[in-house]
């Protein structure tokens, strides 16, 4: 049996499923290269966090989105058990405030019909203040469906990652593609800031920069960088939403929503603002878009959760392809070259699907390689547990069994010393050589609450760098250039180890 060697760019979300699918093949040795210190920290970080359900795209404009987009979302039931990635399933609402309004909905019946989405329905008065009793008084019917679901985004790459990486993917990260190396029209693998890696299929996920990889195989197209601003409020604002509440569409976005995270929070958003190609990493916020989006969201609730509520502001960045079609491809030429780009939204729901498509379709079917599956392939994977969501007597007995569970680090999201210890333990069993506060953060969702990390950045800090043997200082906080400090200053006044000066 001949082995082919497979290079995944990117590890966000549509990277990483994909890396999971190949995972279950025994004839692929699989390397998952990403050029951040860490996995999920483009596209896949930020966004809504909707699990579509799949009525909004019409497939005779976008068939690909329209049919993976269903598909991704029944995969993401049986793919977040496995992987035990928090989420959950509101279902949503899309309001109409005119007649006009009301006619639309016409059009997404008629796409959920086509594209196969169940019990999608116009609901009224009652009905309608039943589902969400803080829908705006102005709103005169919904479109409900309620196959609508939320997911933590970065868990779910977490998840991905974990997982195929448990099944043998192996990860680069802090590493680069610079080139890809064809030799008459066939790919033999990619340059990289870390040396060759040799591929016979080279699967391009690059996310904002797919297009600048793709020109290197000799496929162009743009892609162009389209903000997307939020609000974040805090857990236990009132009043608050049931569903996933929206507006009508546009073409160029699915409008503002309003949501309960996962974790709990409001979440409102987003914008839709095209920037210059060249943009592909301003994160930036403007007071002009967040003005906008609570205008948008007022129109649609009947009392806003006050503004004193607001923890956060932030911005993603979607990967807009020419046309808003998704370049999904295997190429003759070059053989072996295969592109995931252009993946807006809703890729983050599609993804599972994606991943299959891309196995079956276009590695099996179109590029004829034969894969045998493995027996030993494992599909689950635990996440950390977390401490705060324990009954006392569970939280008891891990503090017995180790007192670090009886340190809360985070007060906000009661985050202990054991959680901050295993989330380091997690990255470094994945191959994670730069250990980072944003590491720490999206593993256990401590400095996500209240403070935004003001009060127990510090003492995380201190933790881990005692942990890992090195000067609190030292530590980074989002990539390998920004450590937290200095050197040893009134914060950070010097402890029994490290080099630094006092
Ligand atoms: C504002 C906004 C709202 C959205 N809302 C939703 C939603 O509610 N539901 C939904 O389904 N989708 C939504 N999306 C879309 C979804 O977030 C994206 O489709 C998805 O995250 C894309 O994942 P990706 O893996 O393709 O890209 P990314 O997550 O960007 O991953 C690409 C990775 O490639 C890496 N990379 C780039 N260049 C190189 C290189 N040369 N070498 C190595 N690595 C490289 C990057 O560092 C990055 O980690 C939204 C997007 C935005 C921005």
């Amino acid at each position: 049996m001949e082995t082919k060697k497979v290079v995944v760019i990117g590890a966000g979300v549509v990277g990483s499923a994909i890396a999971r699918v190949l995972s279950k093949y025994q004839n692929l040795e699989v390397f998952l290269l990403e050029k951040n210190i860490d996995v999920g920290w483009g596209s896949s970080k930020a966004n809504s966090a909707v699990i579509h359900p799949g009525h909004e795209d019409d497939p005779s404009k976008y068939p690909l989105r329209s049919k993976l987009c269903v598909r991704g979302n029944r995969l993401w039931h049986s793919w977040a058990e496995e992987l035990d990635v928090p989420v959950k399933w509101p279902g949503e609402l899309m309001l109409a405030f005119s007649e006009r309004d009301v006619e639309k909905f016409q059009y997404y019946l008629d796409l959920a019909e086509k594209n196969g989405v169940p019990d999608v329905k116009i609901v009224y008065s009652d009905e309608l203040r039943e589902l969400e009793p803080n829908a705006s008084p102005d709103a005169i019917a919904g479109l409900w469906a309620p196959t609508a679901g939320l997911i933590a985004p970065w868990d779910a790459v977490l998840g991905l990652v974990e997982n195929a990486v448990d099944n043998g993917v192996k990860l680069f990260t802090e590493t680069e593609v610079e080139d890809i190396v064809i030799e008459n029209g066939i790919v033999k693998g990619v340059q990289t800031n870390r040396g060759f890696f040799e591929a016979d299929i080279v699967i391009n996920a690059a996310g904002l920069y797919a297009d600048i990889i793709s020109k290197k195989a000799g496929i162009d197209f743009d892609i162009t960088p389209r903000r997307g601003e939020y609000y974040l409020l805090e857990e236990d604002v009132q009043p608050r939403v049931k569903r996933i509440v929206h507006q009508v569409p546009t073409e160029i976005t699915k409008g503002v929503f309003i949501s309960e995270t996962v974790e709990g929070n409001i979440l409102i958003g987003p914008s839709a603002e095209n920037l210059p190609l060249d943009a592909k990493d301003d994160v930036s916020t403007t007071k002009k878009y967040l003005d906008y989006i609570w205008e948008s969201a007022k129109r649609l609730l009947a009392k806003m959760p006050p503004k004193s509520s607001v923890i956060k502001t932030f911005a993603g960045l979607r990967a807009e392809p020419p046309s808003g079609r998704w370049i999904i491809e295997a190429y003759d030429n070059p053989k072996g070259f295969i592109n995931a780009a252009g993946m807006r939204s809703p890729a983050l729901t599609s993804s599972p699907a994606i991943a299959e498509y891309i196995v079956n379709e276009l590695i099996k079917n179109k590029l004829g390689v034969k894969l045998v599956e493995k027996k030993d392939w494992n599909p689950y994977r635990k996440g950390i547990k977390k401490f705060k969501l324990l009954d006392d007597r569970k939280k008891e007995e891990l503090i017995k069994e180790n007192p670090k569970f009886g340190n809360v680090l985070c007060m906000c999201k009661e985050v202990t010393e054991a959680e901050i210890i295993e989330a380091i333990e997690r990255m470094k069993k994945i191959g994670i050589k730069t250990i980072s506060l944003d590491g720490i953060k999206f593993r256990t969702t401590s400095m996500f609450g209240w403070c935004q990390g003001s009060f127990c950045r510090v003492r995380i800090a201190r933790v881990a760098a005692n942990y890992l043997g090195m000067p609190e200082w030292k530590i980074f906080v989002k990539d390998n250039k920004s450590s937290y400090g200095v050197g040893y200053v009134k914060t950070f006044f010097k402890t029994s180890q490290g080099d630094g000066e006092v």
